[in-house]
């Protein structure tokens, strides 16, 4: 079920509860302003996704509401999780769904980093 991209944080969503240490993960990355764990349901032979510390429910909120060190650091964060992946040379795609439209289904931001074969058209 899709996410409403106005709904107000909740602290309980999966990955607040990962966040938290309260649900394992398969990690790849941590510093001060994000984390990177394997998705659970991989679309792609690396996929990985990257989030926030802050308390942000999309893209939209973290573009809106978040600092600017929040917003270069959790750049940066998803750039060195790809270059780690090793995906760099061969390409990836790094994506964020927002909403309903774009079928958001987890109400704190995350990015998509997929990468390890040709990757399709972009709406495929
Ligand atoms: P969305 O559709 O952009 O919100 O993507 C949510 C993603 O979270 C999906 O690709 C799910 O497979 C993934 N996911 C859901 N629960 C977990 C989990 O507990 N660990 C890792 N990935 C998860």
């Amino acid at each position: 079920m899709p996410i409403d991209p106005m709904q107000p944080y909740d602290d309980d969503n999966i990955f607040a509860r990962i966040l938290r240490g309260e649900i394992p993960a398969r990690r790849v990355y941590e510093d001060d302003h994000a984390l990177a764990f394997h998705d659970i349901n991989p679309l792609a032979p690396s996929h990985i996704l990257v989030i926030p510390k802050g308390r942000y429910v999309s893209w939209d909120d973290f573009s809106a509401r978040a600092s600017d060190s929040e917003i270069a650091g959790f750049v940066r964060a998803v750039g060195k999780v790809a270059r780690d992946a090793g995906l760099v040379a061969a390409g990836y795609r790094a994506l964020a769904n927002v909403g309903g439209h774009a079928g958001q289904e987890v109400p704190h931001l995350h990015v998509h980093v997929f990468g390890g074969r040709p990757l399709g058209p972009m709406l495929a």
